[in-house]
Formats: structure tokens, C-alpha cells, sequence
């Protein structure tokens, strides 16, 4: 078997080895892993994160909450983290006006994990998951790394997703597990309730509906439609991008308390620490605040489409904290270009594309800088 050289590598101890002389599963054969690249430049705008760091006071909460936990190392965590899935529900009542309690939520390091544990409860190697291309990589690779069969529908020319379309690809594919992201990424276009709700109505298995953005979308979330879809719609939410708390790793699940149960059967005893729970909860108390940033980032995101249209790029109508830009002649020189200068964004394989997160007002005066040294591609 001929496999690249990506995968060579040399053994502590012993001859060389390759990736490809492990008794591998199948489904990991040819895959390559996460290809968000980390280097240190001194703008990154390549993983949606927030760039605004904790406040002090924020930091300060967050130490003082460790410092209590840290006295009850020596213990498991509460492994089914009602503290926290309690406070979760409240931040969820309040920030989208539908009433649900801890038994709505269930809580995993990142939103990442929340879709690995979905894929265990309702997928398996019978099944078959559904999502409109370009989307959110991580969907392709757990659902292919936990034996689920995938399937690929392209969006229209301008990305957008055709409801009709969507629709007949369900009815002809009969996935039994659809995923839609709302905001969507990479475009960070939003989607109506009625669209998903026709969707909902003709799903044949169950609906996931990523709102790691939600917070910077002005459509409602999915989440008021549970009680109308308990066995089927599966909300997942993060703490990672409007939170600003990516490295603390916290995401979500809101559903039917039946679906919740279903998730603590894969679930591993303790799969939340002590420290990330505590964590977590400090952020929450100080909800309002951070989430301050998102008018900031919101008026941002405007004025950096305003200027990139008037340059003549084309920019897709963004309800997230990045852009999907183009149209480049050739995408990763473009890239290159911006990485030669210091600023890190993302080319996600879209031909003549690229996607921006959003900085603070300095970050984003120098993304712009660079940009305007570019010439967009002729019509
Ligand atoms: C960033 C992102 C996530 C977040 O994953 P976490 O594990 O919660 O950090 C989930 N879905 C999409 C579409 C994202 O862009």
C-alpha cells in the first residue's frame, strides 16, 4: 500500500515507521488530522475564537472558583455536572426567551465532543449522516470515525441553501442524521425558523443544529421548536466563540430531557473536570458582559464588509464573527500574502475563497491594510 509521506514518522526507539504499518481501522485509513495549522504569527484570525481576552475581573473570578475547586482534587467531579448544566439553562432561558431546566442540557469538553457522543447514540454502521457542502469539517470526520456513512449535498453557486433542494435531498437520501449548522460555517449565513422547520417536518432520524454562532445571529435558535420535535431536534451550543472561552473547553447539548439521557449512555463517568466545570460557571456569572463584545464584533464585522464590497471583493452576507471573502485568483497565495505580513486566516479548500474571524478594531484596520493591497479577480 503507497501512502504519503505526511504520515512517516520516526519511532522513540527502533526503525523508521509509518502511520500505514499500524493494523488501523478502516475508516481511519487516508484520513489526515485537524488541519487548522497553529503557527505563531501575531494576528490570528483562522478559528473563529474570540479576540478579546478574559477581563481581570473575569480572570479573577475565574481563579478564586479553581482555588475552591482545586480543594476537592482528590474527588471525582460531579459526573453528571448538575451545578453547572443549571446555570447553563438559565443563561439559555434568558438569552433565547424559551424556558428550559438543567434536564435540557447536557454539558462536554467543547461542542466537538457533544457531536462525537450524538454520533455514538444515533449512529453506528447502519446509519448515514447528511450535510449541505462546504460545512463544518469536524461533521465529515466524527461521523466517518465512528462507522456512520456520509453523504455530501452541494449549497447553491452562492453557497445559500435551497430549502426545495434540501428537502428533496432528505426525501431521496433518507439520512439518519442531518446536520446544519445556524449560523452556518464557513459562510456565516443564517437560516430561517420556517426553512428548518420544513426540514424538522421531513427528517426521517434526527437534526442537529450547530449554533456555535447563535449568539451573533438575530434569528431566533432552534431551540424553541424542542417541544414540537423532542425525539429528533438536537441543539448544540459552545462557550467557545462568543465566550471567548475556547481553551476552556465547554460546549453543549439543549434537548429533551429523554435525548439528554440518551447521551448519558455514552458518556464516559467524569468526562468533565472539576476545574473545567468550575471554570464554566465563573464565565456564566459574568454572561452579560462578555457577551458586550458581540455588538462590537457585530459593528465590526459591517464595516469590514462595507470596505472589502467597496474594493471589490465579494463578501457572503455574514450572521457569525467571520467572513467568507473572495474571489481570489489563486486562494492560497492570497493566503500566503496575508501570512507574510503577520495575519493568519483561513483557506478552507473553497476555490477563489477565504474566511476571516473577526478581530479587535486594530487587527481588523490591519487585515483591511493587507487587503487592499490584493486586486480581486475580474468578474
Ligand atoms: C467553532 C465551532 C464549534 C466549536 O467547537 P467547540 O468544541 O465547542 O470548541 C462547533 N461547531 C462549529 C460549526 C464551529 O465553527
Amino acid at each position: 500500500m503507497k501512502r504519503s509521506d505526511e504520515f512517516a514518522g520516526v519511532a522513540p526507539t527502533g526503525p523508521r515507521t509509518r502511520m500505514a504499518d499500524l493494523p488501523l481501522r478502516r475508516e481511519l485509513l487516508n484520513r489526515t488530522s485537524y488541519l487548522a495549522p497553529q503557527p505563531s504569527v501575531s494576528i490570528r484570525m483562522n478559528t473563529n475564537e474570540s479576540p478579546f481576552p478574559p477581563t481581570s475581573q473575569v480572570s479573577e473570578e475565574i481563579l478564586v472558583s479553581l482555588r475552591e475547586a482545586v480543594t476537592s482534587l482528590h474527588r471525582y467531579p460531579d459526573r453528571d455536572a448538575i451545578e453547572l448544566r443549571t446555570d447553563l439553562a438559565e443563561y439559555i432561558s434568558r438569552q433565547t426567551g424559551v424556558p428550559v431546566d438543567f434536564g435540557n442540557i447536557w454539558a462536554a469538553n467543547g461542542s466537538l465532543e457533544i457531536l462525537l457522543q450524538l454520533m455514538q447514540v444515533f449512529g453506528g454502521s447502519e446509519r448515514s449522516a447528511l450535510s449541505f457542502v462546504p460545512s463544518y469539517s469536524m461533521y465529515a470526520s466524527i461521523a466517518t470515525t465512528t462507522e456512520v456513512e456520509w453523504l455530501e449535498i452541494a449549497r447553491d453557486a452562492e453557497f445559500s441553501l435551497n430549502t426545495d433542494k434540501a428537502l428533496a435531498a432528505i426525501l431521496e437520501h433518507t439520512p439518519d442524521i442531518v446536520f446544519l449548522t445556524n449560523p452556518h460555517n464557513p459562510t456565516g449565513q443564517s437560516m430561517a425558523t420556517a426553512d428548518l422547520q420544513r426540514i424538522l417536518e421531513a427528517a426521517p432520524g434526527i437534526v442537529i443544529v450547530d449554533e456555535a454562532y447563535g449568539e451573533f445571529s438575530s434569528v431566533p435558535s432552534a431551540i424553541g421548536l424542542i417541544d414540537r420535535f423532542p425525539t429528533r431536534l438536537m441543539v448544540t451550543r459552545t462557550l467557545s466563540k462568543a465566550f471567548g472561552f475556547a481553551g476552556g473547553r465547554l460546549g453543549y447539548l439543549v434537548a429533551a430531557p429523554e435525548a439528554i439521557e440518551a447521551l448519558k449512555l455514552v458518556s464516559l463517568p467524569y468526562h468533565l473536570s472539576a476545574l473545567t466545570q468550575a471554570a464554566a460557571r465563573a464565565v456564566l456569572r459574568h454572561a452579560d458582559e462578555i457577551l458586550g463584545h458581540v455588538a462590537e464584533l457585530t459593528k465590526e464585522r459591517e464595516r469590514i464588509t462595507r470596505v472589502l464590497r467597496h474594493h471589490r471583493f465579494d463578501v457572503v452576507d455574514s450572521a457569525a464573527n467571520f467572513l467568507l471573502f473572495g474571489r481570489f485568483t489563486d486562494a492560497p497565495l492570497a493566503w500566503q500574502h496575508y501570512l507574510d505580513q503577520g495575519v493568519l486566516i483561513r483557506d478552507i479548500g473553497i476555490p477563489h475563497y477565504l474566511r476571516m474571524s473577526i478581530g479587535n478594531a486594530a487587527e481588523n484596520d490591519r487585515f483591511i491594510e493587507i487587503t487592499q493591497l490584493l486586486e480581486p479577480m475580474g468578474p
